[in-house]
């Protein structure tokens, strides 16, 4: 789950990083209240889910409270890598003199967290992993351990050389790892880390991404998720018990089981068909599930098919099956429909389904090459 950095910001100031001033608005009118406030030069800043806000014009600086209108009006109407702008934050602007690089990711390589910081921070920080690796401190941490003392002061070292700002730095480096280790994070990144003319530490850009299995451990960060376009549809399959993956194709699938999913998708695609969608009702459904899962593949203007592919075992074909009926009577579906239903209450499943437009299968196999032939039909 992304979070947006005003969002990443509050989190930070929790753990006592020292964050700029800030504060989010929807309107160029909130914003200039907010800038009357801080009374001096902000930062107009888009809060989108992606980096390189800055290259894409996303991020202004604003000696006045005019500037602050003005360029809070055109960034509430830009899209940043195709995502609209619903927010601003406007940040009261620190006196950059350098900008550092500090994070804390996921190394899924090494299975450890690993610190990475640099010198060399900012815009250009993808460009210096590339062009300089050199330039960039990595260490990793046994998260059975946490972060130990001398890995704290080595990576401070490898940033500044200066006593005051080493203490500062140390600090800054404890607090986002007992942030990562605590939050499930994934990501958790200040680009830049600021360095003022008075020899103080700012975090100006905060990135935190946190792990989604394991949100359920932390109720009062779920209320920040702020859903991007398309990604609604995956939350609401969630919540009703399924586990549903948009793809590119046009065949839609209803399936239970991961396992039995995969194999679906990878069928379809043998016999020179796209799958629309990966998803999952899991074991003991019930017909209620089956709707809603007929109800979220409606809304994908590609599919042209729906093929649902079950095994029975815990999951009755019959309940299935029924779902289906279900579905039939309350939404108007002019999808061609394939069904293969085997296992658990498969001859119950077929009565019910007997008489309906729906197209009975033996195998899977069958099941995919019937449904490619009727995606490609009419
Ligand atoms: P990003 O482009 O999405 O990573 O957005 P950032 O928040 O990192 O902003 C981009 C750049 O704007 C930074 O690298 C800084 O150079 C500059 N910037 C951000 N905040 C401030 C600030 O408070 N003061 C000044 N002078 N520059 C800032
Ligand atoms: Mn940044």
């Amino acid at each position: 789950m992304n979070l947006h950095e005003y969002q990443a910001k509050e989190i930070m100031r929790k753990y006592g990083l020292p964050v700029q001033k800030g504060k989010v608005a929807t309107t160029p009118e909130e914003a200039e209240k907010i800038a009357m406030e801080y009374n001096g030069p902000v930062m107009v800043k888009a809060q989108v889910h992606t980096g390189g806000r800055g290259k894409a014009g996303g991020v202004k600086y604003a000696e006045t409270v005019d500037e602050v209108k003005n360029y809070s009006t055109s960034i509430l109407a830009m899209k940043i890598k195709n995502l609209p702008v619903k927010k601003v934050l406007i940040a009261k602007a620190v006196d950059i003199k350098k900008e550092y690089y500090l994070a804390v990711i996921m190394d899924r390589d090494k299975k450890f967290p690993l610190v990475m910081a640099s010198r060399e921070g900012g815009m250009d920080i993808e460009e210096v992993a590339r062009e300089k690796p050199e330039a960039i401190t990595k260490l990793w941490v046994d998260p059975v351990y946490g972060l130990f003392p001398h890995q704290a002061k080595e990576i401070t070292l490898s940033l500044f050389d200066g006593k005051t700002l080493a203490l500062q730095s140390v600090n800054i480096v404890i607090a986002l790892y007992k942030l990562f280790a605590e939050c499930d994070a994934q990501i958790a990144e200040i680009n830049p880390l600021a360095l003022d003319g008075e020899e103080r530490l700012w975090v100006t850009d905060a990135k935190v991404v946190l792990d989604d299995n394991a949100i359920s451990k932390h109720p009062e960060i779920e209320s920040l998720r702020d859903p991007d376009p398309g990604e609604e549809k995956e939350l609401a399959a969630k919540e009703a018990g399924l586990s549903y993956i948009p793809l590119f194709g046009d065949i839609g699938c209803v399936v239970n089981g991961a396992g039995l999913a995969m194999a679906t998708m990878d069928l379809i695609k043998k016999y020179g068909g796209e799958p629309a969608n990966f998803l999952d009702i899991g074991g003991s459904s019930s017909p209620e599930k089956v709707e809603k899962a007929l109800e979220i593949l409606l809304t994908d203007r590609n599919v042209r098919v729906i093929f649902f592919n079950i095994f029975g075992g815990i999951t009755r074909c019959d309940d299935v099956a029924k779902g289906i009926i279900q579905a039939t009577t309350k939404m108007k579906i002019e999808l061609p429909m394939v069904a293969r239903l085997t296992g658990t209450n498969e001859n119950k499943a077929k009565k019910i389904l007997k008489g309906s437009p729906i197209v009975p299968v033996p195998s899977m196999r069958e099941g995919a090459i019937k449904a490619i032939e009727l995606s490609k039909a009419g």
